[in-house]
C-alpha cells in the first residue's frame, strides 16, 4: 500500500536551483516545506541506473539517508522512437559539459537521418521518486507524446524543447507559452500521479 506524505519538510534532491524552484512551486500549494539539496550540502550521486526510475530512486535514496528527511528526486529525458529510445537517460550527457543543446539536437537529427527510419515519434519522460529516511520508496513516471520537428523552432524553454512538438499541437515546446507547456508536460503528468498516489493532503 502507498504511504502518503501529508505534512512537514521535504528535500528536493537536486543541485539545480531552477529545478528546486520549479518543483517548489508545484509543491507549495500542498502545504509542505521545500528544502534544496545544495542548501543542505548534500552530495550529488552518480546516475548509474539503467532507466529513469532507477536514477530518480538512487538520488532520492541518497538524499533521504544523508539528510534524514523525506526526499524527492526526478530524472527526465527525451526518447526518440527511430533511435530505439535514445538519448533517453543520456539526454543531458548528449549536450556535453558545455550543455550545448544545439549540438545535442543536431546529433538527434543526424542519427535519425542515418537510421533511415521515417518514424518521427518521440516522448519526454519524467520519473519521480519519493523516499523516506526509513527507506520506504514511492515512484511514478509521467510522459508527453509527440514528434521530432526539424529544423528546431522557438526560443523559450530549455534542452530539446525547440525540436519537440506534443501530439495535437502545432507549436514546438519552445514556441509555446510556458504555462501551456507546463500544463501538458511529462513533469506535470508525473506530479499529478505523485499527488494522487502519495503527496499532500489525501
Ligand atoms: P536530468 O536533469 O538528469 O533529469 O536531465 C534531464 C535532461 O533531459 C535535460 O538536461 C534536458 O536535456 C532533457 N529534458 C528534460 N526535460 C525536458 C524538457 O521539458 N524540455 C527539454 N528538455 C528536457
Amino acid at each position: 500500500m502507498a504511504r502518503r506524505l501529508t505534512s512537514g519538510a521535504l528535500v528536493v534532491a537536486s543541485h539545480n536551483a531552477g529545478k528546486v524552484g520549479e518543483i517548489g512551486a508545484l509543491i507549495a500549494p500542498l502545504g509542505l516545506e521545500v528544502l534544496g539539496a545544495a542548501n543542505l550540502g548534500l552530495a550529488e550521486p552518480e546516475e548509474t541506473g539503467n532507466d529513469f526510475i532507477a536514477n530518480a530512486e538512487l538520488k532520492a535514496r541518497a538524499a533521504a539517508r544523508e539528510a534524514n528527511l523525506v526526499a524527492l528526486a526526478d530524472d527526465s529525458g527525451l526518447e526518440v522512437a527511430a533511435l530505439s529510445g535514445a538519448p533517453g537517460i543520456r539526454s543531458a550527457r548528449w549536450a556535453g559539459k558545455a550543455r550545448d543543446f544545439t549540438s545535442a539536437m543536431g546529433r538527434v537529427h543526424q542519427e535519425m537521418t542515418a537510421s533511415n527510419n521515417p518514424d518521427t515519434r518521440a516522448r519526454f519522460v519524467c520519473a519521480l521518486a519519493l523516499c523516506w529516511p526509513d527507506g520506504h520508496l514511492e515512484t511514478v513516471q509521467g510522459e508527453v507524446a509527440g514528434r521530432i520537428t526539424w529544423p528546431p523552432r522557438g526560443e523559450r524553454g530549455f534542452g530539446y524543447d525547440p525540436m519537440f512538438t506534443a501530439r495535437g499541437e502545432s507549436l514546438t515546446f519552445a514556441e509555446m507559452e510556458p504555462a501551456a507547456k507546463h500544463a501538458i508536460s511529462h513533469r506535470a503528468d508525473a506530479f499529478a500521479k505523485l499527488v494522487a498516489r502519495c503527496l499532500g493532503p489525501a
